[in-house]
């Protein structure tokens, strides 16, 4: 038996610190954990901590609104009324993705198309999207999936001279560009998950950005319980359904203190990818991110596809099988494939006769979703490296190199 190359555990992600702590503790010292009302008064836009929280990130992306919530998953169900959607339309969006991009949809009781991804960038396929739309088309929604940036600029130039938005899920890439712009910045409505996993973290949280004032307004109203339209704007009464997804204030607080380190933590996380490519491109077999200062990572998931060389002579379990025994942590084999969740491959969200599908002859159809790229790199060929979880040095990529540098020389690869 030979010696493991990693004989240690990573060191666990924790982006909370002094500054957190103490911003926490002001908010925890007010008695005031949350300023909203839902009734249009002072309190319709929320305390002081949501409030100078949404500047701060106005001012980092650049953009006309930023409207927090408590959670992404609050904020892609918020983007979705917004844009004021009728019953049955579709909604093109991706396979891969976490499976509140496509539940958003369906709690509108729009049905989800799915487009497949390419094997470039395990986004959306723009030439895909364009086969998928039909004068039921309301949005598309591209998902920056671990951390790159889907190409907005072909997906408009498809949808050019039609009434389609572009939704851009950004959950996962909080600070990459594209063509010199933050993406999330160069789509109609974009944004972004504190949740616990993403890069920076208020526990549970997320925001949206957009540059549209009519989009903005109507995401506050979905927010805070809509009860406010009432008040003022007849236009606004008749279809806007709200919920209660706020931002706390000790949330918001810790927001302020993470977003002062977020660049910071995406070039550390960068650097050590960039070494990881450099490291791993010597070896043969291994389809690795590609990046350009006109398209950068922000590496949730360092993301990996074996090529049919390797795959015609070992399977890709038993390649992390041998890379876990030499001490290799986060690997993961194949990706969300949301179109073959029991709900979306039944077709059914609510009650047992096929709602919301069940709105359209054509979509109702018991056919099968196919997203053949998407399934195959599943199935087979995919292999990531959950970056997120640890703060990683450099030791800890070197290693990883050395150990894949092993098992390719042990399995004569
Ligand atoms: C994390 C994530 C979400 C959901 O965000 P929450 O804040 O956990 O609700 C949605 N989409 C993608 C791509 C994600 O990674």
């Amino acid at each position: 038996m030979s010696v493991k190359t990693i004989k240690y555990k990573f060191k666990k992600k924790n982006t909370i610190g002094k500054k957190e702590i103490q911003s926490s503790i002001k908010v925890l010292k007010t008695g005031d954990l949350s300023g909203f009302m839902a009734s249009r008064n002072h309190g319709f836009l929320g305390g002081p901590q949501v409030r100078k929280f949404e500047k701060k990130l106005e001012k980092f992306y650049n953009v006309k609104y930023a409207i927090s919530v408590n959670s992404w998953t609050s904020g892609l169900i918020t983007i979705i009324g917004s844009l004021d959607v009728e019953p049955g339309d579709e909604i093109i969006v991706t396979p891969w993705t976490m499976c509140a991009t496509v539940t958003a949809i369906l709690h509108w009781n729009c049905i989800p198309i799915f487009a497949d991804i390419n094997y470039e960038d395990y986004c959306i396929d723009p030439e895909i999207i364009k086969k998928k739309i039909t004068n039921r088309t309301k949005a598309i929604i591209a998902v920056d999936i671990f951390g790159y940036p889907a190409q907005i600029d072909k997906i408009r130039s498809i949808i050019r001279g039609k009434n389609i938005k572009i939704i851009s899920d950004n959950a996962q890439a909080p600070y990459a560009f594209y063509k010199n712009k933050i993406s999330g910045t160069n789509s109609d409505i974009g944004g972004f998950s504190f949740n616990y996993h993403k890069h920076i973290n208020t526990g549970e949280g997320g925001a949206i950005i957009t540059n549209s004032k009519q989009l903005a307004q109507r995401s506050r109203l979905i927010r805070n319980h809509g009860e406010a339209a009432v008040l003022n704007n007849k236009k606004l009464l008749n279809n806007i359904l709200g919920y209660n997804f706020r931002l706390g204030e000790i949330e918001a607080a810790i927001g302020i203190e993470q977003y002062k380190k977020l660049k910071k933590i995406i070039s550390t996380r960068q650097k050590l990818c960039r070494k990881l490519t450099i490291g791993l491109s010597k070896l043969d077999g291994l389809v690795l991110p590609k990046e350009s200062p006109q398209r950068t990572h922000n590496y949730y998931i360092y993301p990996i596809t074996l090529s049919e060389k390797v795959l015609n002579k070992f399977s890709r379990s038993t390649i992390i099988k041998h890379l876990e025994m030499d001490g290799v942590q986060g690997l993961i084999a194949g990706y969300e494939n949301v179109h073959k969740f029991p709900m979306i491959e039944h077709k059914i969200a609510y009650g047992t006769k096929g709602f919301p599908w069940n709105i359209s002859k054509k979509n109702s159809k018991k056919s099968k979703i196919i997203c053949k790229n998407a399934e195959k790199l599943h199935k087979k060929s995919f292999l990531g490296i959950e970056v997120c979880l640890y703060e990683l040095s450099n030791k800890d990529i070197e290693l990883i190199i050395r150990a894949f540098y092993k098992i390719w020389k042990k399995l004569g690869l």
